[in-house]
């Protein structure tokens, strides 16, 4: 990944620098949530600002369609002047006149932090005229956002294939992290792979499954993996369209490097007080669903995660926003913490999970980035990140 132009290579001072960060927070009642994505923006911000530029930063907030008040950048903006130290100001568009005349306006570490960049219609269609305009608001544009490097919209691919490009610290770290799993990893190459459904995740685990040594499933997913194995799940979550596809992957070269749970925790309900017992995989009563893998489970993929030279773990292994079920995805966590190998967690709910255990600097590296993580570990080339590789040696 020599190739990744940095900020290494922007001369930035006296410059207007636009950056394109995951500033995708929770937002509750008009007040940021969890704030870990602005506190992680804050590295390359900063560094740009020592080095003399003036910096304009922009951010996709939830998925609205088209303007929505719930979803302005008002409280992100606060909340990111709190933590960087610094003065922001807010523009209420997107790459409008307002915001032209803000960047050129500000002074000393004045960070300027236009609208959410989904309320142009423009933004998830790549739009030249949204491009153009983003791109004139700046000399340079930096990369930034992981999360959103798998998507080709004007303001990841559209203003980078405009303005003199480059990786930001984020985005740098994570293509090195991820890259040490792509090329050559240490072996055995473990992947741990849970959350909900299989429909999200089947097309990973074909790509994944003939790169590593071994893949451990949990989380709702493997109740079809069960479903494909010919076993009664009961109420669990079942994707049925998906079960031949799924058999088919299980009896394929790579199926037998699958390892799937042999006991699970049932509950009578979807509740976080449902009463609730371990059984065995096969032995799952009728009416009962599956929340979380069992003690057998966690303690047969510790193993497998134990003497790993790389492990990738994405998915939380049960319904780990109840206590009653957490303790597969805490076990999973804690084997992961006493590996020696290079372990990285990515996932917007697996993430979360690490984090509420407190775990996060227990692994090598905490990847922000869900499907872009994993498309990148399916070897494909981000065009996020392709289209700064144009830029390398300007
Ligand atoms: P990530 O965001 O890390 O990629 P996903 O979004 O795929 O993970 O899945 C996370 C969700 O999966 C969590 O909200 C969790 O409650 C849910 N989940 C995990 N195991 C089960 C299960 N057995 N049944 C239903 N939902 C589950
Ligand atoms: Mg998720």
């Amino acid at each position: 990944m020599s190739s990744l132009p940095t900020l290494d290579g922007l001369d930035v001072a006296e410059a207007r620098v636009l950056v394109r960060a995951d500033l995708n927070v929770p937002i509750d009642g008009g007040v940021v949530g969890d704030d870990f994505r602005i506190r992680a923006s804050l590295p390359t911000i900063h560094e740009l600002q020592e080095r003399g530029a003036t910096v304009a930063v922009c951010s996709h907030l939830g998925r609205p369609k088209s303007p929505d008040p719930a979803f302005r950048m008002d409280p992100v903006a606060a909340r990111l002047a709190e933590l960087g130290g610094f003065p922001v100001v807010k523009v209420d568009s997107v790459a409008g006149e307002d915001a032209r005349e803000a960047v050129e306006s500000a002074t000393g570490r004045t960070v300027v932090v236009l609208e959410n960049t989904r309320f142009e219609v423009g933004e998830t269609t790549n739009d030249p005229g949204l491009s153009d305009a983003l791109a004139a608001l700046a000399d340079f544009f930096v990369l930034d956002a992981f999360g959103s490097a798998h998507r080709a919209h004007a303001s990841t691919v559209g203003v980078a294939e405009r303005l003199p490009s480059a990786a930001g610290r984020l985005l740098e770290a994570e293509v090195v992290a991820l890259s040490r799993l792509l090329a050559d990893p240490d072996r055995p190459y473990v992947v741990v792979l849970g959350g909900a459904k299989i429909s999200d995740k089947l097309a990973v685990m074909a790509h994944l499954l003939p790169k590593v040594d071994r893949m451990a499933v949990g989380g709702g997913m493997c109740f079809t993996l069960l479903a494909a194995r010919g076993y009664e799940v009961g109420d669990s979550l079942v994707e049925e369209s998906m079960i031949d596809e799924v058999g088919r992957l299980l009896d394929s070269e790579g199926g037998s490097k699958v390892l799937l749970p042999t006991d699970v925790v049932v509950a009578d309900g979807f509740s976080a007080d449902a009463a609730h017992r371990v059984v065995p995989a096969d032995a799952i009563p009728a009416g009962w669903m599956g929340l979380d893998i069992g003690p057998d489970t966690v303690a047969a993929f510790s193993v497998a995660v134990a003497d790993a030279g790389s492990v990738f773990w994405n998915g939380p292994m049960g319904v780990f926003e109840w206590e009653a079920f957490r303790a597969g995805t805490q076990g999973v966590a804690t084997a992961l913490a006493a590996c020696d190998g290079f372990t990285v967690v990515g996932g917007g709910d697996s993430v979360a999970a690490i984090r509420m255990m407190g775990a996060e600097s227990t692994v090598s590296h905490v990847s922000s980035g869900g499907g872009a993580g994993l498309e990148m570990l399916e070897g494909r080339d981000l065009p996020g990140v392709a289209v700064l590789r144009m830029w390398a040696g300007a």
